[in-house]
């Protein structure tokens, strides 16, 4: 594990707390979410702003994955697929821990 070791911010908690949010209003979260950082773009990096461009699941780390969200045409956070879950993942590789939104892949 190389955790804090890693080079450059970790936005892990930011990603986290975005997932935390799915359902709500978008302008109450984004507003919350920017106020915890020095600039908004790693907030797009998992957030779609169409549902065009949503992605099922996002590379933000060497193997650590986020679910994809988007706001929907209510102005709600949404998951891009509420259906993906770890557990039907498989690693790239077998010598790094491959997680998607903190979980090992493989695992519930
Ligand atoms: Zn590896």
């Amino acid at each position: 594990m190389h955790g804090k070791t890693e080079r450059g911010l970790d936005y892990t908690p930011l990603f986290r707390f975005l997932l935390s949010k799915v359902g709500l209003d978008w302008n109450e979260v984004y507003s919350e979410a920017t106020s915890r950082l020095d600039k908004p773009e790693p907030i797009f990096w998992i957030v779609a702003l169409n549902e065009d461009d949503k992605e099922d699941y996002v590379r933000v780390g060497e193997s650590t994955y986020f679910s994809g969200l988007y706001i929907n045409s209510d102005g709600k956070l949404k998951l891009s697929n509420p259906e993906l879950s770890a557990k039907d993942m498989t690693p790239a590789c077998s010598c790094c821990t491959h997680t998607l939104n903190g979980k090992v892949f493989g695992t519930d």
